[in-house]
């Protein structure tokens, strides 16, 4: 159920690439300043989780993420990528061995504060990674915005 999946994909298929969207375990994450319930948190790891017995379904981490990677279940309880406590499932499923799970290094950290400073203010979740996914793309390759949503 690739909707309910925390790691998303958006392909352009005319230009043969495919771009990833990872919530970043952002360092000062809006989603968790967002919380009027204080239903998220980050944990000793640097994780950014969700307390779900807290959280009321108000949305406002997901308005508040300027990456699009947090999103509510049809009962209002919002989800996000958690790295399943430490082992995350999309890698050990992953055959082709596109994914792998490893601690920040010095390199990884400048590429994640590079692409950090890309944010999207407004639009639901899949726009913003759409809108966050076309930059990237953009600036590896010409991609006319007459492209229209992919999405
Ligand atoms: S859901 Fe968004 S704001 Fe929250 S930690 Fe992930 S990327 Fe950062
Ligand atoms: S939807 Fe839940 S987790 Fe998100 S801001 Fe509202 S109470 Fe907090």
């Amino acid at each position: 159920m690739p909707s309910k999946a925390r790691l998303k994909i958006n392909n352009f298929s005319l230009q043969g690439y495919s771009v990833p969207s990872i919530c970043f375990q952002c360092p000062n994450p809006d989603c968790l300043e967002a919380c009027p319930e204080e239903a998220i948190f980050k944990n000793e790891r640097g994780i950014v989780a969700i307390n779900a017995p807290k959280c009321n379904g108000c949305g406002d981490c997901v308005a508040a993420c300027p990456y699009g990677m947090i999103e509510q279940y049809g009962s209002g309880k919002a989800f996000k990528c958690d790295l399943c406590g430490g082992n995350p499932v999309c890698v050990s499923e992953c055959h082709f061995g596109a994914l792998v799970f490893k601690e920040a290094d010095k390199i990884s950290r400048k590429q994640r504060v590079i692409q950090m400073k890309q944010r999207i203010s407004e639009g639901t979740p899949e726009e913003k990674r759409y809108q966050l996914a076309l930059k990237i793309l953009e600036s590896a390759v010409r991609v006319p915005r007459t492209a229209g949503y992919l999405g």
